[in-house]
């Protein structure tokens, strides 16, 4: 079994197509050191098929370079289920890109099931009925996960709640514990955590976190945005750095995040403190 870091990057990946910040632009004139990144996905791997945590926009360019996602016969693709944390865009937008007929199986929350439904394009995912098999995601429940058809696929996973906070297109709805989960695989201590508010601890041998801001007030500090890390429920890196033991890499990473310069203080401190920094690509044994 293996995750493969499909995509580091926060909404609007990196560079974001509408942001000449320093970090956009050293990575558009490709800077040494400065890495382009996709919006934030992974993929589990297991005996030749596959298990998505995230469908992102940019889903289309991390199939094509993965091999590991690629047909294997007219008709086919090894992605055999994929399972949302939260209701962002840049984590479901990538269903609508899966359509051409092929069966999915989706694990969501009701409550971010919910989000995706209330939108008129699912209906391209349910041209015919096998075509959508949708599985509600418990919490703090061992579940074994099941292909569109229902086979196995031998991997077991744990959803749990994290603080986090309703998307924008559905911010009338109530806030609910349902709204951003973690996921750890079961039988391999790794827990996918790409969105949490706060800095808290999850006992993993490997763990993907909250890489999204290093301070609060970053987008205010370099004149990106009024809102802050915590108005946007991300825990900036400050308050994590000290966070968990075995390894534990940082994804998810927007584009304003000083960590990405491979110059700066921040990304030294960052690796001081025993942190990795995906990219796209990254494969971790598990
Ligand atoms: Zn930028």
């Amino acid at each position: 079994v293996r995750a493969i870091v499909l995509g580091s990057a926060a909404g609007g990946g990196f560079p974001q197509w509408n942001c000449g910040c320093a970090n956009c632009t050293a990575a558009r004139d490709q800077r040494e050191g400065f890495v382009a990144r996709t919006q934030d996905s992974v993929a589990i791997e297991h005996e030749g098929r596959v298990v998505l945590f995230n469908a992102s926009p940019d889903i289309h360019a991390q199939i094509a370079r993965t091999r590991a996602l690629w047909p294997r016969g007219p008709r086919h693709t090894p992605i055999a289920a994929i399972v949302l944390t939260n209701g962002d865009l840049d984590h479901v937008l990538g269903l609508f890109s899966l359509r051409e007929s092929q069966p999915l199986a989706v694990y969501a929350t009701d409550t971010v099931w919910r989000s995706v439904e209330q939108n008129a394009f699912v209906r391209t995912l349910r041209r015919f009925p096998e075509q959508l098999a949708f599985r509600r995601l418990p919490l703090d429940e061992q579940i074994a996960l099941r292909d569109s058809t229902g086979a196995s696929l031998d991997i077991a996973i744990r959803a749990f709640s994290l603080p986090g906070k309703t998307p924008v297109h559905c911010s009338d709805a109530a806030p609910s514990r349902e709204d951003n989960v973690g996921i750890a695989v079961e039988g391999h201590r790794f827990i996918y955590a790409a969105a949490c508010a706060l800095p808290i601890a999850l006992p993993a041998d490997v763990l993907l976190f909250d890489g999204t801001f290093f301070r609060d007030d970053e987008l205010i500090r370099q004149g990106l945005g009024v809102a802050r890390a915590s108005d946007m429920a991300h825990v900036p890196i400050e308050q994590s750095l000290a966070l968990g033991r075995g390894r534990r890499i940082y994804t998810h990473i927007n584009n304003s995040n000083p960590i990405l310069d491979p110059t700066s203080a921040e990304r030294r401190a960052v690796e001081a403190a025993g942190w990795e920094i995906a990219v796209d690509g990254l494969e971790i044994p598990l």
